[in-house]
């Protein structure tokens, strides 16, 4: 598949250049932004190195509405997509005191506050997504967790909304390896 590289750079808010631990899980979130493309998402990402505020986020991977993927930090490396003051019992049990050390995040791009993801966007982060399962090993119905699912947080709103798509998708993934 096409992933377009355009990593941020090293910097303590977004791109904090640590090494991940190992890689045990994906993690899936929307934007949150409607119509934000994957670029610009990325842009945002880079603009927290100069920021005045003390705002960390970033995610490895950003699926745009039309199926573009960019990658802004490396898999070896952590980003800052899945930090809270607490985890559900379930993540703690799973992956440890502190997720983002050992997950891969992906922002998905949408549409509408209702936060649906297009055809395109679904296939690319389909296709991501199996891409990533079988070069780290993971099982797709165990591996791959929602953001809501760790921190308990509203993302991504329509898997969240709409739990039976979340499993759509990870059977998705799951076919899709199938068919490598
Ligand atoms: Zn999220």
């Amino acid at each position: 598949m096409n992933i377009q590289k355009e990593l941020l750079t090293i910097n303590p808010f977004s791109r904090p250049g640590t090494k991940l631990i190992v890689v045990k899980a994906i993690v899936i979130h929307w934007v949150g932004s409607v119509g934000s493309t994957a670029k610009q998402c990325r842009d945002y990402f880079e603009s927290l190195k100069s920021q005045s505020s003390a705002c960390y986020a970033s995610a490895h991977f950003i699926v745009g509405m039309s199926g573009e993927v960019i990658q802004c930090i490396p898999n070896e490396e952590m980003a800052y997509h899945v930090g809270a003051k607490t985890y559900t019992p379930d993540a703690m049990g799973c992956l440890g005191h502190y997720p983002n050390n050992c997950t891969l995040g992906i922002e998905l791009c949408h549409p509408t506050t209702e936060g649906y993801f297009t055809e395109e966007t679904t296939r690319a982060a389909l296709e991501l997504c199996a891409l990533l399962c079988t070069q780290f090993g993971l099982n797709p119905a165990r591996d791959i967790w929602t953001h809501n699912g760790i921190t308990g947080k509203y993302c991504p709103k329509w898997f969240v909304d709409h739990p039976g798509k979340f499993e759509d998708f990870k059977l998705g993934v799951a076919i899709m390896m199938g068919k490598r």
